[in-house]
């Protein structure tokens, strides 16, 4: 397939190749769509097995970065960068580079943080483009996405409890919380204080520590999934519903952070027949998005409106549920639907 036909696929406005002699920087910025704003997105710095799948990666993630932006309302549309790893040896030279060719792009472009990037690498791309956002607190910007992300989550449990038929109440509520890094253990804490039991799991030690400290009880992270449980929350990593783990479910509803939790289309098809609720991860977890793409009003950071914006994924989930219920389809094309439909207004 040549680029173009790869773009033409879901429809990419521009990508763009960057490489930077001096310091050896090699990325890759897609920008999916710009129809409802300036494509907002992260840095992803990650090894790739060749130029190809580099180009796949950051061909999906801008895609959907552009329904997570029209979901959760937002007046941006959708891009993202990859830097082909490892990162150049001279960091600050290297950011420079990268901060450079955003700055070329004049704004259709907006960086931020994403896997291998740290606020201060943001303040090094800003050090030469003003188009990039994800700065901490203390220099004026939105600080950390994670807990805007798990209050997102929790206004995102709430609707689903209602879409399952159920009081909309934490209280003696059971919830499996897979993963405890910065968004599982800010769910886990929610979750326990507003009156749930919560089971949790982790690959690593220390975030099981963490979690069993703040009140969770430790479980088998390989079947924390079929666990009996009111809700099951995969907060760590993505494909985790697949068509082995969906057939073992223990839980009524599926509602957590992590970003591409179906590994295929047809695992929200599962979902469906056996009756459980699905809350789209990129609708439920778009709290974090929410946050950074605060920094970008012309009026500056307001953190109250972020909070505003960020409890209406709420509502925003009760529509997807009542659309997914009308037409008998599921709650992922559902929103998929809602974010093109979005889309294409913002480019009329
Ligand atoms: P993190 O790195 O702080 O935490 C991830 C945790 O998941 C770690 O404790 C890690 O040990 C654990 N983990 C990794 N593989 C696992 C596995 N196979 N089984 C169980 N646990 C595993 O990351 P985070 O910021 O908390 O993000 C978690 C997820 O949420 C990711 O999928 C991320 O893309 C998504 N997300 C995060 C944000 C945000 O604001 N941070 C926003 C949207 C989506």
């Amino acid at each position: 397939m040549t680029v173009f036909s790869q773009m033409a696929a879901a429809g990419h406005e521009q990508v763009c190749h960057v490489a930077d002699a001096d310091t050896g920087l090699r990325a890759i910025v897609a920008v999916h769509s710009t129809a409802l704003g300036p494509g907002l997105g992260g840095v992803r710095i990650r090894e790739y097995a060749d130029e190809q799948a580099a180009l796949v990666d950051v061909l999906r993630l801008s895609e959907a970065m552009s329904y997570k932006a029209a979901c959760a309302g937002l007046r941006c549309g959708g891009a993202k960068a990859v830097v082909l790893g490892p990162f150049p040896r001279d960091r600050e030279a290297a950011m420079h580079a990268l901060g450079r060719a955003v700055d070329g792009l004049s704004g259709r472009y907006v960086a931020t943080e994403d896997m291998g990037m740290t606020e201060a690498d943001i303040a090094l791309l800003n050090e030469v483009t003003p188009h990039a956002v994800g700065r901490s607190l203390e220099a004026g910007g939105s600080g950390d996405p994670s807990p805007h992300t798990a209050d997102g989550v929790i206004a995102g449990m709430r609707a689903s409890l209602r879409a399952a038929g159920r009081a909309v109440d934490f209280q003696d509520l059971r919830v499996a919380v897979q993963g405890c890094g910065n968004v599982g253990l800010g769910v886990i804490e929610r979750l326990l204080a507003a009156g749930a039991t919560v089971i949790a799991s982790d690959i690593s030690q220390q975030a099981r520590e963490r979690a069993a400290g703040a009140g969770a009880q430790i479980v088998d992270n390989d079947r924390i999934h079929a666990e009996s449980a009111d809700i099951f929350a995969p907060c760590g990593i993505g494909a985790i519903l697949n068509a082995g783990s969906i057939a073992e479910l223990g839980c009524a509803i599926v509602a957590g952070g992590a970003n591409n939790q179906l590994a295929e289309a047809e695992d929200g098809e599962r979902l469906a027949a056996r009756g459980i609720v699905y809350a789209p991860d990129f609708v439920i977890n778009a709290g974090g998005l929410i946050n950074v793409s605060d920094e970008l009003d012309s009026e500056g950071y307001n953190a109250e409106r972020v909070r505003f914006r960020v409890a209406s994924i709420e509502s925003t989930l009760d529509e997807v549920f009542a659309q997914a219920s009308a037409q008998g389809e599921t709650t992922e094309r559902v929103a998929m639907a809602m974010a093109r439909t979005r889309i294409g207004a913002g480019s009329r």
